[in-house]
This record gives structure tokens, sequence and C-alpha cells, in this order.
């Protein structure tokens, strides 16, 4: 089987974000930054799901600037077998939807496994408008995930407790904080992951529109709290 990732490139966890002067966005000129946690989490799931002899093959998708290639190789150093990366500038979550679409029509995966929701935008969106517009069931907020011949069966983290769903493969599975504990990259897999083939493409080459929906008006740090009473 078949198992599709995808990674998104977003500001470091340990970054404090600084909101830009003109409060258009969040400052990234020079701010570290990484692979999503949630998208960490979703890769681990992948090559322990490989390591169990379920997943074949591993291939992680990211939607982003050129240099979302480095958190493909991540994924790669992790255990992806490959990577595509759909280049494009900020995109929303419907547009990165409609491209993972066309991914899974063309690589036609078991199972595609993405973070619930990115530390950017806090969308929590893409995974299950990928359900929808590839027809595919969803086990959203994932704690456990056990695969069995054609179905899955998701332990779902809900309010007041979990809930067990079953799913008919292919399916889209979107990772909570406790599903697995994300390993480190080895140096000797860093280096063997700049090998591992990486497709560019761009949104025009599966006809999607990108062209956003939503207008950003302003950015606003929160308030500074007050100081407390001792
Ligand atoms: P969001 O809906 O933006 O909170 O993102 C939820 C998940 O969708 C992420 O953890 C990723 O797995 C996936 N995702 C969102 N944006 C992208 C992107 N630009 N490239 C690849 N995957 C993405």
């Amino acid at each position: 089987m078949k198992v599709l990732v995808a990674v998104k490139r977003v500001v470091d966890y340990n970054v404090k974000v600084r909101v830009k002067a003109d409060k258009t966005g969040v400052e990234l000129a020079n701010v570290k930054m990484a692979m999503n946690p949630f998208c960490e989490i979703a890769v681990e799931e992948a090559v322990r799901l490989k390591e169990k002899g379920i997943a074949t093959e591993i291939v992680a998708v990211s939607v982003g600037p050129s240099n979302a290639q480095e958190q493909l190789r991540t994924a790669m150093a992790l255990g992806a077998d490959r990577g595509i990366l759909v280049e494009t500038a900020d995109a929303e979550p419907l547009a990165i939807a409609k491209l993972l679409k066309a991914i899974c029509d063309q690589e036609q995966p078991g199972l595609v496994i993405m973070g619930k929701q990115a530390i950017d935008g806090d969308n929590n969106q893409t995974g299950q408008m990928l359900a929808a517009l590839a027809g595919y069931g969803q086990g959203t907020f994932a704690s456990v995930v056990k695969v069995e011949g054609n179905k899955a069966q998701v332990t779902r983290e809900v309010d007041g407790g979990l809930q067990t769903v079953e799913l008919s493969l292919p399916a889209v599975v979107t990772t909570d904080l406790r599903l697995n504990e994300p390993r480190y990259a080895s140096l000797p897999n860093i280096m063997k992951a700049k090998k591992k083939p990486l497709d560019v493409k761009t949104p025009a080459d599966f006809g999607v529109d990108v062209s956003p929906r939503v207008k950003t008006l302003k950015v606003e740090a929160p308030a500074e709290r007050s100081a407390g009473i001792k």
C-alpha cells in the first residue's frame, strides 16, 4: 500500500512570532522554518506502517515555496521514499486540498496521512477538504491508527473522550499530538535523503487555480497581559 504524507513548511514552533510593522502578516524574514509538528507525527506514522510491512512506499508532498524542499528532504531522511513539491506562493487550504486531490488521482494511495492542523494558520481544514473532494472517508485527530486489509481503525480524540471509527481505504487520517513521538533523522539518513527523487511541479500542471478567496485585512499581536498582584 502506498501512503501519501502531506508536510507543510511553517515557522519553527520554538520561534516567538512577531507581527510585521505594517500589520499585513507575521515576520518571515530571517526566521527559522521547520516542518509543521503535526506533519512530523504524520511522517512518523507512515514510517511505522512501512516498518510493519503494511506500507510499501511513502510519498511526501508539500505545497509551498521552493525552499519547502528542505522539509521534503527531512521527510525523506525520516523514511519517506520520494517527494513531490508543488511550487507556489502562499496557498489557502482549499487550493492545497485540490492539489492534493489531483496528486491522489495520479498516485492512487491507500492512505493519506496529514497533520490535524498547521501551526501557522491554525486552519484545521485541509484534511477534511481533501477527504470531501476525493470522496475518501476521514479519521481526524487520530491518537491510534490500525490498518488491517482494506480497512483502517482510527481512534479519535474528541471532546470528552475517545471515538473509534472504521474507514474503508483509501482514506484520510489527520494526526493528533498523542499518536506517536517522532524520531530524529540520523546523519547517514540525512545524507541518503539527498539522493532520493524529488519532483517539482506547479499548480498549472494539475489545472488548479490557487488564487486566494480570502483577504487578510489586518494581523495584530494579542494585547499585552497587565501585571498581576502579589
Ligand atoms: P491546516 O488545514 O492548514 O491546519 O493544515 C492541516 C494539515 O494539512 C497539515 O498538517 C498538513 O499535513 C496539510 N497541509 C496544509 N497545508 C499544506 C501545504 N502547504 N503543503 C502540504 N501539506 C499541507
